[in-house]
């Protein structure tokens, strides 16, 4: 089977105040650090051999900050690295300020092999987008959307809901907006108050309140109750597709494939180890420079954390092949977990369909609660 490619990009331009991801704001260092790239993935290639992908997905921080040269250079290394298929799925996280203005720049991505671009627009509105202390307008949002359907046509778009003020109805406008721009993908999260970050300190002191269950609840079903009518397929929890613009590289880790990450802070779950890089780019370079991989908390998975992983995974998209669990565990899962089957069932959270425990839309909703459920 092919694994897949995660390439962390960790460069912004400031820190939004929700983000908790590992970033750095010293643009200086994209020239080493794209060097350092292309190094680790030889060396990890020279080490496993030439294996096969299906997938790359730059990720990040900010990709769209990378410059054509260096992304044709990233993607070179990989085929000379990796046997990788022609039809490959090759995604480029992009900020909307950064195609807005420059249709080019969505060429220019293109040009390099881009084939899917995902615009973290977050909202069409800009009261939200300040509150989000994004850099772009709704103005951006739009028209970087623009151009992405003009040169690359596989767009997403990522909007957060959820945000203390929004209503249902603006909401929806936000969803009719990404619907009237043709996009055949949207990925919609809550805005979560993660720990550590300058929106969790604002709401420990007072400044901003979170918004209550119920209203997060309606905003939640404004978000599949417009979609689902108008085509797109709810195929992860946080994930809406039009019927064949499913993400392939969101997929790998939903059905448990493999995947390997590249650059500062990437994740890789492959062969059966999982392992993450080390979180700061300075000591990234470093380790390469030397010679070495910048891979820490490397961990063989053992069989119950395995299929451990493999529920919380398969809960969130598919559901659960029963067949598959019981042969990986050694178990019998409608057995073991008779009483959970049984109370999801009942309060139509969940159903069994071909052989596989599936969350309904009432389910996806409670699926992080559902997953505590059968794991404590
Ligand atoms: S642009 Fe994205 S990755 Fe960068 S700080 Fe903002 S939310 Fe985080």
């Amino acid at each position: 089977m092919s694994s897949g490619i995660y390439i962390h990009v960790p460069f912004c331009r400031r820190r939004c105040r929700y983000c908790d991801f590992y970033i750095s704001t010293n643009q200086k260092l994209t020239g080493s650090f794209t060097e350092a790239l292309i190094n680790e993935i030889g060396m990890f290639s020279a080490a496993n051999g030439r294996r096969k992908i299906d997938s790359v997905f730059f990720g990040g921080g900010t990709p769209s900050l990378l410059d054509k040269k260096q992304l044709e250079s990233i993607l070179n290394a990989l085929r000379k690295s990796f046997d990788v298929s022609e039809d490959t799925e090759i995604t480029l996280e992009c900020n909307p300020e950064d195609i807005s203005g420059d249709e080019n720049m969505a060429k220019d991505f293109h040009d390099c092999g881009i084939n899917r671009l995902s615009i973290g627009a977050q909202s069409f509105n800009d009261e939200e987008l300040k509150f989000l202390t994004r850099e772009h307008n709704a103005c951006d949002s739009e028209k970087s959307v623009i151009n992405a359907m003009k040169h690359i046509g596989n767009v997403s778009v990522d909007l957060i809901y959820s945000i203390p003020g929004q209503t249902a109805e603006k909401l929806l406008r936000n969803l009719e907006k990404a619907k009237s721009l043709n996009v055949p993908h949207v990925s919609a999260y809550t805005l979560i108050f993660e720990k550590g970050t300058l929106l969790y300190k604002q709401m420990s002191s007072g400044k901003v309140s979170q918004n209550s269950d119920e209203t997060e609840s309606v905003l939640y079903s404004t978000v599949n109750d417009y979609l689902k009518p108008n085509g797109y397929v709810h195929y992860e929890v946080s994930n809406y597709a039009m019927p064949g613009f499913e993400s392939r590289h969101n997929l790998k880790y939903w059905n448990f494939g493999d995947y390997i990450g590249f650059g500062p802070s990437a994740h890789s779950f492959f062969e059966r180890k999982r392992w993450n890089n080390v979180y700061s780019v300075s000591e990234y370079i470093r380790i390469i420079s030397e010679g070495k991989l910048p891979s820490v908390n490397v961990e063989t998975q053992r069989d119950e954390m395995l299929v451990k992983d493999y529920f919380i995974c398969t809960l969130r998209s598919k559901g659960v092949n029963m067949i598959e669990f019981n042969k990986m565990s050694g178990r019998n899962f409608e057995f073991e977990y008779r009483k959970e089957i049984s109370d999801n069932l009942l309060l139509g959270n969940a159903v069994i369909e071909k052989g596989f425990f599936r969350l309904t839309e009432k389910g996806y909703a409670l699926a992080d609660s559902i997953t505590l459920e059968f794991l404590r």
